[in-house]
């Protein structure tokens, strides 16, 4: 029996990753779950798994799910150290880090220092703090095991390789809403049209960083800690379809790649039982009703946000957590209506210029930077 905690239980990948749990109730345990607001969804996920520990944003919520709860009630614990407390309880053989944002880091680190093995969907914390994370991983001798499609694709075409004779790594991109928009046109997009993503169902932060492509720019980065590769020999390639999940490229000219239908579970699922496959009700992929597998190079004008990410890691140090966190307020000013699609990347971009990369030495290092990013980017954009 594998026992779980789940960090941002009511989101997109807290739920899959629950849907999970309820098809296989005799190889999972629920320990602890974390929300943000959604008090209704977590109420209910609490009647269904039954976990010791539940924790949400604020002791104002926190009192009002306690009123909202019959017993046995689980313990009722909110911010900061609720998330910390979720992310190292006793039992717990498993974090799933699937809170949205560099929010996630916290709890991510504190859950790897308490010896808890990692179900990486929260990818910012690598983009934020990957040399820190992958040390602490190191040190502390746990497995961080990647969510992420692409990663968990890059994971399982590595599986009885050597990681040696590795060539290239290949992320695929779906490209978007925008991929075919004439550009003179993406300025003007509205928010109901950058949130129709045409192939994944996912929260709205990484719907709109796919449609920036700074989700594969933040994957690049991910990537780069994750199977310590140089971002030159990480390439990207849009591939329309989301059939092919990433690939593999080895010296000697073969290519592994893994194929699915965009489904989280499957991903979800690998994190949780590896080596170990299990059924996960994704449907089937019929390639023969597929009328092709296309791929094309990305073109930095009409996604600057993906060149801005491979600057970033250039640039190294503290930049990454920078771009992230100016990425972060770009996305909900973005989403609040404060500024254009466009106006994404170039407030990033104005953030990033005006940074000065330093060595990120603690978490509270990157914490530190995130916070001077957000600042500024804020000043920048006009919003404080
Ligand atoms: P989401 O917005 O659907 O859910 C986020 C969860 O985190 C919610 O439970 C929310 O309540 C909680 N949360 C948000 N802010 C918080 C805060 N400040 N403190 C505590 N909890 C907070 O997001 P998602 O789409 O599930 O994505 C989660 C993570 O997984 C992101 O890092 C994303 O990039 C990554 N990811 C998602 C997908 C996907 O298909 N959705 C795929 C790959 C990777
Ligand atoms: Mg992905």
């Amino acid at each position: 029996m594998k026992k779980l905690t789940i960090l941002g239980s009511t989101g997109s990948i807290g739920t899959s990753t629950l849907e999970i749990v309820a098809a296989h109730p005799d190889r999972f345990q629920v320990i602890a779950l974390t929300a943000g607001s959604n008090l209704e969804l977590l109420k209910q996920q609490v009647e269904v798994f039954r976990p010791r520990l539940v924790s949400v944003l604020t002791a104002d919520l926190a009192r009002q799910l306690d009123r909202m709860l019959s017993d046995p009630k689980p313990e009722i614990h909110h911010g900061i150290p609720g998330l910390i407390a979720a992310a190292t309880a006793g039992e717990t053989d498993v974090v799933v880090a699937a809170i949205v944002g560099a929010a996630g880091l916290v709890p991510t680190a504190a859950a790897i220092k308490a010896g808890k093995d990692v179900a990486l969907a929260n990818k910012e914390t690598l983009v934020t703090a990957g040399r820190i994370m992958m040390d602490l991983v190191r040190e502390n001798g746990v497995r961080l095991y990647p969510v992420d499609s692409e990663h968990s694709a890059v994971f399982q075409s590595l599986e009885g390789q050597s990681g040696k004779d590795v060539k290239r790594i290949i992320l695929t991109a779906s490209g978007g809403p925008f991929l075919n928009l004439p550009l003179d046109r993406l300025s003007r997009v509205s928010v109901a049209d950058a949130l129709n993503h045409p192939n994944w169902s996912m929260g709205q932060k990484i719907t709109i960083d796919s449609a920036t492509m700074m989700n594969k720019g933040l994957e690049v980065i991910e990537a780069r800690w994750l199977f310590d590769t140089p971002a030159e020999r990480i390439a990207v390639n849009i591939h329309p379809q989301s059939i092919i999940h990433s690939m593999v490229e080895y010296v000697d000219g073969c290519v592994m790649a893994q194929l699915g239908v965009p489904d989280m579970k499957a991903p979800i699922a690998y994190a949780l039982t590896y080596p170990e496959r299990i059924p996960t009700g994704v449907k089937p992929l019929d390639l023969t009703a597929l009328s092709g597998l296309t791929f094309l190079a990305p073109d930095y004008q009409r996604f600057p946000a993906l060149k801005l990410a491979y600057d970033a890691l250039a640039a190294g140090e503290s930049m990454p957590a920078v771009m992230n966190a100016a990425n972060e307020v770009a996305v909900e000013a973005f989403l609040k209506g404060k500024i254009g699609f466009t106006g994404i990347a170039t407030s990033i971009a104005r953030t990033m210029d005006a940074h000065e990369p330093h060595t990120l030495a603690t978490i509270e290092d990157v914490l530190s930077s995130d916070l001077w990013a957000r600042e500024k980017s804020r000043e920048l954009i006009g919003l404080s």
